[in-house]
């Protein structure tokens, strides 16, 4: 007796044309059996019927055999073998749509002729294939009474008004989709035309504003520079009648004049004290107005900082009357810087002044020291110190921050704000770092000479 193989399910042979139809019968039924479903089934019925029509051809009779194999992927395998060696290339090419209908479809030589395998995955609701479960299609196969070729045309038609069915519904869903597609279609491009335009009106605005922003920077620095003007006729005006006035001031208290009373005098003093301070008002208001007007060129050279500094330490060193306060100047230790010596002196003669103005006790000390290309020198005092917030506050003109009292003499609010200015002037910058009691270091930086 020879050994059955497990996973063969049915075997039979085919010799004449009718039998096509059983081999489609019986294909219908094994997929039936082992789980395929019902589209499936209709689909490895007709390829067999198809390659089982082919493999007769020219031929006496060919063995078909159905196995199930449950190794890995549960998977139904046709074979289909013939009598007529050499097909594979006249099948390859007349099977390829026929292909489709299964998983794989592979064509070769076998023992005796032309070979056809297919397989086809079973789904996994499948029932398992269990030898008993094996064992039952095998028998449900050999019970099963094939019908007559009319019967298989029945079923035939059966299939093809059902797969007609199916591809209407699905043409119909086709054009649905379609039809959603294109109303999408349109959204997108109204939505697209509507930012389209929302972008060209937000742009013409933008263009508006812009020459609006043009516009009001012409009118602002017409403005500033007419304010300049002003400042720098007006306080030229006033500077000789009140020059005047100190002289005349001195005449009445001079020796040699007429003796005013007790009282007189020191009215006269208070109307000098008042001139005097009206005066410098009126000339840093004319440096400022003229550094601003662009009047002033500076006369670029190398200047030896230890001249400078030297110059500072003698004209200042009377003003530091407290001798609570010690007055350092450091010999400077670095080379030349490329600037004006007399805009740079009048730099820091300001920045000097107001740290002697606003220290009560400690130190003031001007020091210079190198910074990669350039030359950076600071003030700093252990004075009363500026409040962060107010650090760009007293550049503006006239700002004094309140509540701080100069020590000595009075202050106008312009020193800063001029020194500032007469550092752009000579391409430098002039910074501050200061806490309120903390004290304050004012750093000017300008490009060292070239060697
Ligand atoms: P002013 O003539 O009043 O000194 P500035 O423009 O030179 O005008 O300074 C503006 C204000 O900044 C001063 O009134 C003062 O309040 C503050 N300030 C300037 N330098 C110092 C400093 N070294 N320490 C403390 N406060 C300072």
């Amino acid at each position: 007796m020879t050994q059955r193989d497990p996973q063969l399910l049915l075997r039979m042979r085919m010799r004449a044309e009718q039998d096509i139809f059983v081999v489609r019968q019986l294909a219908r039924e094994v997929a039936r059996l082992v789980g395929l479903e019902l589209q499936d089934q209709t689909r490895l019925a007709t390829a067999l019927s198809e390659v089982a029509r082919l493999m007769l051809v020219g031929g006496t009779y060919a063995d078909v055999s159905f196995t199930a194999s449950t190794v890995q992927v549960p998977t139904l395998r046709v074979r289909m073998e013939n009598s007529v060696p050499g097909g594979e290339a006249r099948l390859g090419s007349q099977l390829g749509v026929v292909g489709r209908l299964v998983d794989r479809m592979e064509v070769g030589d076998g023992d005796t002729g032309t070979v056809v395998l297919m397989s086809r995955r079973l789904p996994s609701s499948a029932p398992a294939l269990t030898p008993d479960r094996m064992e039952d299609i095998r028998a449900g196969l050999a019970a099963h009474v094939p019908g007559t070729p009319l019967d298989e045309l029945g079923v035939q038609n059966q299939q093809l008004i059902a797969a007609l069915e199916e591809v209407r519904a699905q043409r119909d869903d086709l054009a649905r989709l379609n039809a959603e597609l294109e109303e999408t279609n349109r959204g997108v491009m109204a939505l697209y035309h509507q930012l389209t335009d929302e972008m060209e009106e937000t742009n013409r605005g933008v263009v508006a504003l812009y020459a609006e922003l043009d516009e009001k920077s012409v009118q602002l620095r017409a403005a500033s520079e007419a304010k300049s003007r002003f400042l720098a006729n007006v306080s030229h005006e006033l500077r000789a009648p009140v020059t005047a006035i100190i002289g005349l001031g001195r005449l009445l208290t001079d020796s040699s004049s007429d003796k005013l009373t007790e009282d007189q005098g020191r009215q006269v003093e208070l109307i000098r004290g008042s001139a005097s301070d009206l005066l410098s008002l009126v000339n840093d208001l004319l440096d400022l107005a003229k550094a601003e007007a662009g009047k002033i060129e500076p006369n670029l050279t190398e200047v030896d900082l230890k001249v400078v500094f030297g110059q500072l330490r003698g004209t200042l060193r009377p003003l530091v009357t407290r001798p609570e306060v010690e007055f350092i100047v450091d010999e400077p230790e670095v080379g030349p810087v490329r600037s004006d010596e007399v805009l740079l002196a009048q730099v820091l003669r300001n920045l000097l002044t107001n740290a002697i103005k606003f220290t009560p006790a400690g130190s003031v000390r001007l020091s210079a020291r190198r910074v990669d290309d350039d030359i950076e020198l600071s003030v700093r005092d252990t004075g009363t110190g500026i409040p962060p917030e107010l650090h760009e506050r007293i550049f503006e003109e006239f700002y004094q921050v309140p509540g701080s009292h100069p020590l000595s003499g009075t202050g106008t609010g312009l020193g800063l704000p001029y020194a500032r200015r007469l550092m752009t002037i000579l391409g430098g910058a002039l910074r501050v770092s200061s806490s309120s009691g903390e004290g304050s270091t004012f750093t000017v930086r300008l490009p060292a000479a070239p060697s």
